[in-house]
């Protein structure tokens, strides 16, 4: 890890399923609205749309989430079924797949997956974003029966088997106690010790929930989460780089001051909603770092040293040989430098390997399920 440099990614987040099996009590992403058969399953095709748009932004990475495994509802396995998938995990891998073929690369945030599922999913994404969220088996218990802090660590552990990359990290401020975050920032070190696969942790500061089922005390303050920071600095192995999400906190800059050297995604999704100009905000953070003598750099959903030991599939080393080539003949590579050229190249490599026939079959069957959903 580079300390003189800063990094953060440029994403555009698509929800595929706002269902969630586990309907933690402190989140409010899920919307289990089954019967108006409302954010069920997002069409495979729609990504196609922001794609566009994601590429003019600058964008590389789509993130996809969702909810916990949304197939255990017998409305969503019907709908997959409905669009000839024959699992939830070959419609994730498919539109992966899609993003892939419109110049982006896939990354995807959507709770537990087994071994066996991981072994397809690696081929297609890039990165996994695996919270820990909390350790405390008092929240957990009350809060977040439905969803295990085993399945998360085993999910990590078969990403690593995988090789595949994993952002993980803690949701602090639900009322947690220091002695849990120590532990599940023991957790993550003991991960990465055995399977090296840990590419950043996140440290993001909860937003208080509205929907009346949980309650904090009182709102997280900065100086608590610089205190956190500052633990998990002492926690973690040096090459495991501590995000803290400059979209969520004002003076990002104290943060960098306690060692934060990765500031998160800047979603062009999140950014349009709620009218914000994120690119003059960066332009600022960087005259800020410079000051210092650090710099800002732009990154990939995959950390620059995990494309340098080829942690990725042979699908994705359509794109990722020639840019782990120019890592290798400098260390300093910017990723504004290969702006322009970078998306077509991701196109054409996919386009190379898919034969046209093929790829204008698959937007056909996807036109179909457009039609079919209407
Ligand atoms: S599993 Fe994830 S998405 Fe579902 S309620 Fe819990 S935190 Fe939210």
């Amino acid at each position: 890890m580079d300390k003189s440099i800063v990094t953060y990614s440029r994403s555009a987040t698509i929800d595929l399923s706002r269902i969630c099996s586990a309907l933690c009590a402190y989140c409010d992403y899920p919307v289990n609205n089954l019967d108006q058969n409302q954010f069920e399953l997002t069409i495979p095709y729609s990504t196609i749309k922001l794609c566009a748009q994601a590429k003019k932004a600058g964008v590389k990475e789509v993130i996809f989430q969702a909810g916990e495994r949304p197939d255990n509802f017998a409305a969503v396995r019907a709908r997959l079924d409905l669009w000839g998938f024959s699992s939830y995990i070959e419609y994730v891998y498919t539109v992966c797949e899609l993003v892939f073929l419109e110049g982006l690369l896939p990354s995807i945030n959507i709770g537990y997956i087994s071994k066996d599922e991981m072994q397809i999913i690696r081929r297609m994404s890039s990165a996994l974003y695996m919270m820990i969220d909390c350790a405390d088996e008092r929240i957990l218990q009350e809060y977040s029966p439905r969803k295990t802090l085993q399945s998360r660590v085993d999910t990590i552990a078969y990403a690593g088997a995988g090789k595949v990359p994993v952002t993980t990290g803690l949701l602090v401020g639900l009322g947690e106690s220091e002695r849990s975050r120590r532990e599940a920032l023991e957790i993550i070190k003991a991960l990465h010790a055995e399977y090296g696969n840990i590419q950043n942790v996140i440290l993001r500061p909860y937003e208080p929930s509205n929907n009346g089922r949980f309650t904090v005390k009182d709102k997280l303050k900065k100086t608590e989460l610089l205190r956190v920071v500052e633990l998990a600095r002492r926690i973690l192995p040096h090459d495991v780089p501590i995000t803290v999400p400059g979209v969520a906190e004002e003076n990002i800059l104290s943060f960098i001051n306690a060692g934060v050297r990765d500031i998160g995604a800047y979603d062009i999704v999140e950014e349009k909603r709620r009218g914000l100009d994120y690119s003059k905000d960066l332009k600022q953070l960087e005259k800020d770092l410079k000051k210092k003598g650090l710099g800002l750099q732009r990154r990939l959903p995959i950390f620059s040293k995990y494309i340098v030991e080829n942690w990725y599939s042979r699908k994705l080393a359509q794109v990722l040989d020639r840019y782990k080539a120019l890592l290798k003949n400098s260390a300093d590579v910017d990723l504004e430098d290969i702006d322009d050229s970078f998306a077509e190249e991701i196109a054409a490599a996919a386009a190379r390997r898919r034969p046209a026939a093929r790829r204008a079959r698959a937007k056909r069957s996807a036109a179909k399920i457009f039609k079919k959903k209407r």
